[in-house]
């Protein structure tokens, strides 16, 4: 049986559904990935898509990303990059 947290109040609190259920989309094998997002284009590296277009596979962190992988917007590197907190 699923926990619901908060339930006896009726509906789960905002600190709740983000804790709990966005990370249920960024999971991987139990381990949470996190999303980053360049810092000169705005374009969002996510692990669950990755970037097929730059040979990046589904399911790859962003930490495991080759260090001569570019931003396929701008072409800037990794080092340009910072993690999305959610
Ligand atoms: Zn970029």
């Amino acid at each position: 049986m699923p926990i619901e947290p908060h339930s006896e109040r009726g509906q789960p609190c905002a600190a709740c559904l983000g804790q709990r259920w966005a990370t249920s989309e960024t999971r991987k094998g139990g381990e949470r990935v996190s999303k980053y997002v360049c810092t000169v284009c705005d374009w969002v590296y996510d692990p669950e898509i990755g970037d097929p277009d730059g040979g990046i596979e589904p399911g790859t962190a962003f930490e495991d990303i080759p260090e001569d992988w570019v931003c396929p917007e701008c072409g800037v590197g990794k080092d340009m990059f910072e993690k999305v907190e959610e």
